[in-house]
């Protein structure tokens, strides 16, 4: 990939080992890239990639219970986070349930590609898609449907 990327990278706590798995198998991508991580997240990517041999930049936030969530949804409101891997404990309850429906509404919103599981992320950060100069992303349109403009 020619483009250099902002990643956002978050995990919840039974979540974890799964995030530290997928950042070592993809070491050498996540290398090139700018990663931009909750508190307890980012201490472990960057010891894990460390381990590996890889430096990326990083920017690591408050821990997600304490505002990190709602400090990378602000960043993705003002376009600075190109994609988002948030692998979310959907067998838990979380404290900070309305901080995680914020992320990943305003990644809706602001149209951010936003990977729930590894299998999704791998796609996304395998597409040729990035480095298409011809390909633009459609927005999402908020708007009432009108037959009208079909022809069906
Ligand atoms: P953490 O936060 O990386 O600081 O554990 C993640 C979260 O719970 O949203």
């Amino acid at each position: 990939m020619k483009r250099k990327l902002t990643i956002a990278l978050v995990a919840h706590d039974h979540r974890k080992a799964d995030m530290v798995d997928w950042v070592i198998y993809n070491s050498d991508f996540l290398s090139n890239h700018h990663l931009v991580c909750t508190g307890t997240t980012g201490t472990l990517v960057r010891d894990a990639l460390k381990n590996e041999g890889v430096n990326p930049e990083f920017t690591i936030m408050n821990s997600g219970p304490m505002g990190g969530d709602a400090e990378i949804a602000a960043k993705v409101v003002r376009k600075e986070i190109d994609l988002a891997v948030f692998l979310i404990d959907d067998l838990n309850a979380q404290p900070h349930e309305a901080d995680i429906m914020m992320l990943l509404r305003q990644c809706r919103v602001h149209n951010v590609p936003i990977a729930c599981n590894r299998f999704s992320a791998d796609l996304m950060i395998t597409s040729s898609l990035w480095d298409d100069e011809n390909y633009v992303p459609s927005p999402p349109r908020y708007e009432k449907f009108n037959r009208d403009e079909y022809l069906f």
